[in-house]
């Protein structure tokens, strides 16, 4: 990494403050798909974005030129496109949304990026593969892992002295069964943790394996997911997924102040909902926390600066709190979360998801099973849509069982499930606890112009929703 503090010090615009982020970025992809490698790539990006702040408008260049010549240049470039900006600005910000960061913060790990050679990464994809491809009834199986190590620098002119070093592993495994004319799909979701090479265990993979090829099977000879209105349990496998779309992107307060209307989508939240909205029953908490150390966007600062806490967004049912960072919390009047991210050096940070959860409650797996007299459980996400205010949904899953008399009984295909965001999360009925709840991250949340993709974190228990409308495959 580059010695910023160094670079700022030879930074020559009259800017009221002025920043440095430097980021690294390795990421090494492998997978095997029907026993042949696919893919065997490691790409690295690095380069430094400066920020200045000039008569209340923020400017950006970014540069792979990481001199002082490359940087000066790319700070008198930032300057002059807040000086054009700010004449057309829509609103004017001080200083203080660029807060003091001072302070470092390391992925918790066992064994590092270089602990596994490719060839034995290779080694456990293709035993994955074997085994997967071991039924006839397999037309396709693949097998992925891919490692990210990312390191983020940060100083400013405010003090701002901070570096948090990131390794992400995320991992997937999957397979397509075709009995007669029936194709089923199984898989492991493709999610990731912050973690070491430690989870590419052969152990581990291989009992994933075992689990995804046994239930698509399974699915390749079960009947069809029935067409009416029941009770739902969620595995954490499909509530992240749940989450992310109708919580998630709905709570991002530039969304709703209208800056993505172009592109990702509006909201269907508005401003003075924030302190009245009944989003869900009395039972679901969902909070801000970049507290837990395997989840994908754990972290100690965001990118202005911002120290990560955690924080109810949603507390028994009631809206409290947006997904907003200090720029949006100044144009809002909304409290601020630490969310306020950018994907790379080369591009602005705007408001993320982060890791955004749904809080344990009180209920174990059985204890939902057995209050259910007719419903479904369901795992893994397959299908997904959402319209532009993030209201109405459909969900379609890989797996489901259904639950009658308080039993979970036969395996059903083509589970769906729709609804829309505040009737659905009111009709709430049982959150499950500690022993349900799973850590998941997916690595491609898209949003802004230019596009930028981040991974977001997602931990939740298994949850029963009353009275949902269920229907099968077309
Ligand atoms: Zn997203």
């Amino acid at each position: 990494m580059k010695d910023l503090k160094s670079l700022l010090n030879t930074i020559d615009v009259s800017a009221e403050w002025v920043g440095l982020r430097e980021v690294k970025e390795t990421k090494t992809y492998r997978s095997i798909r029907d026993l042949n490698p696919q893919s065997n790539t490691s790409v690295d990006t690095h380069g430094i974005m400066v920020e200045v702040l000039h008569n209340g408008q923020f400017g950006y260049a970014a540069t792979n030129n990481m001199t002082s010549f490359g940087v000066n240049k790319a700070a008198k470039s930032a300057f002059e496109n807040a000086k054009i900006a700010s004449h057309n600005s829509l609103f004017k910000f001080n200083p203080d949304v660029r807060p003091k960061a001072v302070g470092n913060y390391k992925s918790k790990f066992l064994k590092d990026a270089s602990s596994l050679s490719a060839g034995e990464i290779n080694q456990i994809l293709i035993k994955a593969n074997q085994f997967l491809k071991s039924s006839d009834k397999v037309i396709s199986a693949s097998s992925m892992a891919m490692i990210v190590e990312t390191e983020f620098n940060y100083v400013c002119t405010n003090g701002s002295d901070a570096n948090q070093q990131f390794l992400i592993l995320i991992t997937d495994q999957a397979v397509n069964v075709k009995d007669n004319d029936v194709i089923q799909r199984r898989s492991m979701g493709r999610m990731g943790h912050q973690m070491g090479l430690e989870a590419l265990n052969e152990d581990i993979v291989m009992g994933n394996c075992e689990k995804i090829l046994t239930e698509a099977l399974e699915l390749v000879k079960a009947d069809e997911c029935p067409n009416e209105k029941m009770d739902v349990i969620i595995a954490p496998s499909q509530m992240v997924l749940q989450i992310h779309e109708s919580i998630g992107h709905p709570l991002e307060i530039d969304r709703i102040l209208g800056d993505e209307r172009n592109y990702a989508g509006w909201s269907f939240v508005r401003l003075d909902d924030f302190g009245k909205l009944k989003y869900g029953s009395e039972i679901m908490n969902v909070t801000f926390d970049p507290t837990i150390s395997n989840e994908m966007a754990s972290y100690m600062f965001d990118d202005g600066g911002m120290k990560a806490e955690k924080k109810y967004l949603i507390k028994e049912g009631k809206l409290i709190c947006g997904l907003g960072g200090m720029e949006s919390q100044a144009r809002s009047g909304i409290p601020a979360v630490a969310n306020f991210r950018s994907s790379s050096w080369n591009r602005a940070p705007i408001d993320r998801m982060a890791n955004l959860n749904l809080e344990p409650g009180e209920s174990t797996f059985k204890d939902m099973v057995s209050s259910v007299e007719r419903g479904i459980y369901v795992e893994t996400n397959k299908s997904w849509s959402i319209d532009d205010y993030r209201n109405k949904f459909q969900f379609g899953m890989e797996y489901g069982r259904l639950i009658e008399d308080g039993k979970l009984t036969k395996v059903v295909k083509n589970p769906n499930y729709r609804g829309v965001t505040t009737p659905f999360w009111n009709s709430l009925k049982m959150v499950g606890n500690e022993s349900t709840f799973e850590v998941f991250g997916t690595p491609n949340c898209g949003k802004g112009e230019p596009n930028q993709v981040i991974r977001v974190g997602h931990a939740t228990p298994a949850c029963l929703f009353s009275n949902i409308e269920v229907f099968g495959g077309a």
